[in-house]
């Protein structure tokens, strides 16, 4: 099926508040334009160098999203156009960010990224220390950047009660801060689920998925 035909089949089957980003990296800006004249808009990239040769090729009003593991040093090359950074996995990245975007006159949105699975791979802030930095008012001194919600990845795992646990555990945190009061009119997103565990996620309250392999396909480098 074509990249067109996935994207809308994908979208018929998500309740509508549902909001996809469409995860480009190691894809071609052809495949990515293939994407836009769907009608997709929200794409995904963890890779700065490839995002913004990606960036100066493409439309204007596409929202990018970053998703990947950010240098501090690599910061200022996608503030003055990225729409979200979705994975702030420091207090340190969080100050960057929100440096280089007073320098380009703007906010950024960002989610923190939350360490939800078992795997030491990944990355991200624990449950309790997320907690914390809204509780202890830890995040009011980053006045150009939009904490907008939370982030997470789920354990590589068949087990599918394992991961379910692991997407409730995200989303009772989410709830949690929006309860505290502390978070802000802004703070509604909770991006969690992938190809393979998406509905899973927006069952268990996701209103972000970010999918690559099921719209793009395998990933490939991208032709230089
Ligand atoms: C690559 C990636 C995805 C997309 O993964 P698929 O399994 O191809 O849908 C989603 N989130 C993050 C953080 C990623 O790095």
């Amino acid at each position: 099926m074509s990249i067109a035909g996935k994207i809308n089949d994908l979208k018929t089957s998500l309740p509508p508040h549902v909001k996809v980003v469409a995860v480009s990296k190691f894809h071609p800006v052809s495949d990515i334009r293939e994407a836009y004249d769907a009608g997709q808009r929200l794409f995904g990239e963890n890779k700065v160098q490839e995002l913004v040769a990606k960036y100066q090729q493409l439309p204007e009003d596409i929202q990018w999203h970053f998703i990947g593991t950010l240098q501090t040093n690599k910061v200022k090359y996608i503030a003055p156009f990225i729409h979200t950074i979705q994975s702030i996995d420091s207090l340190r990245l969080l100050k960057e960010v929100d440096r280089q975007a007073a320098k380009c006159n703007r906010r950024i949105r960002v989610l923190l990224e939350v360490h939800i699975a078992e795997e030491t791979s990944k990355h991200g802030f624990s449950v309790d220390e997320c907690m914390r930095l809204f509780s202890e008012n830890q995040l009011d001194e980053y006045p150009n950047v939009i904490i907008s919600g939370l982030m997470g990845m789920a354990t590589f795992t068949e087990d599918t009660k394992q991961v379910e646990h692991e997407f409730q555990l995200l989303r009772q945190l989410f709830d949690a801060i929006g309860q505290t009061g502390k978070a802000g009119d802004s703070f509604n997103e909770l991006s969690m689920g992938m190809s393979d565990d998406f509905q899973l996620a927006v069952r268990n309250g996701s209103t972000m998925i970010r999918v690559g392999t099921k719209i793009f396909g395998e990933r490939r480098m991208v032709e230089k």
